[in-house]
């Protein structure tokens, strides 16, 4: 689960912060190397569906240890996550495919670590593609996954972006959902609870939000946190707001708070 600062708001447990946690210096199953923004011409003959001149993200990531058998395989993880992430059925991946056809094309025949890894890379692209796609209602979103020759573990993902700071809040997101999948760890509900605040912020630019002590408060303040943490978003000036409920706002990607 994205960081959760300790609060006395009742939540569900932190699965990532469960006791099966590995230790500290153990490495994630996918650690991000890089991540730039930009239109990597270069990609868009990789994906017909690529619109040109639009920005995209490339993150450049490590999946290890590949074909670890402590990890999931990629395909059990197609169930869980379509359960929180109804989506993800109706993607198009490859020529015209489905998410779950593609994802267990082997990649790299003969390869069992290999097409493992490069498995896990894939399905982080469309779930990274799903969570923009909700929060910032893009129309279309696509995005390819390539694997290097050296080191054999290492992808680069390249998708479209409406914005850095959606891109770098699924990005994380992703990551960490991936990550808690992979260690056996059954897919937080608190995600969806994340997108769906996100997206109506993002979409009205601010929004006064009510996270007192009620059940369904908590579960909004738990994502609420997420998302301050993840500098998503800041509260606004107390000075200008007349009602009692604090108005959260977007942080545009200068650093700005949109108004
Ligand atoms: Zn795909």
């Amino acid at each position: 689960m994205p960081r959760r600062t300790n609060t006395k708001d009742k939540e569900p447990t932190p699965p990532s912060r469960a006791q099966d946690q590995p230790a500290a210096d153990s490495p994630e199953p996918i650690e991000v190397v890089h991540l730039e923004f930009g239109e990597f011409p270069q990609v868009n003959r990789l994906n017909p569906r690529f619109v040109p001149r639009r920005e995209r993200l490339k993150l450049t990531l490590d999946v290890h240890p590949p074909g670890d058998p402590a990890l999931a395989a990629p395909p059990a993880l197609i169930e869980p996550l379509s359960s929180l992430l109804p989506g993800l059925h109706r993607h198009r991946c490859g020529e015209n495919g489905r998410i779950s056809e593609t994802t267990l094309r082997r990649a790299r025949k003969g390869e069992p670590a290999g097409e493992q890894s490069a498995d896990v890379a894939h399905l982080l692209e469309h779930i990274i593609i799903d969570f923009q796609h909700e929060i910032a209602a893009m129309k279309i979103c696509s995005g390819v996954t390539c694997g290097y020759e050296r080191p054999r573990n290492r992808y680069d993902v390249f998708i479209e972006s409406p914005g850095q700071r959606v891109s770098r809040l699924c990005i994380t997101m992703a990551c960490e959902l991936m990550n808690g999948l992979l260690k056996g760890q059954h897919p937080d509900p608190l995600y969806v609870r994340i997108v769906r605040l996100a997206r109506r912020i993002y979409r009205n630019g601010s929004a006064p939000i009510a996270a007192g002590h009620g059940d369904g408060d908590s579960q909004t303040a738990a994502a609420l946190r997420v998302l301050r943490e993840l500098n998503f978003v800041e509260e606004m000036d107390a000075s200008i707001n007349f009602s009692r409920v604090p108005l959260y706002c977007l942080i545009e990607d200068n650093g700005n708070l949109k108004s």
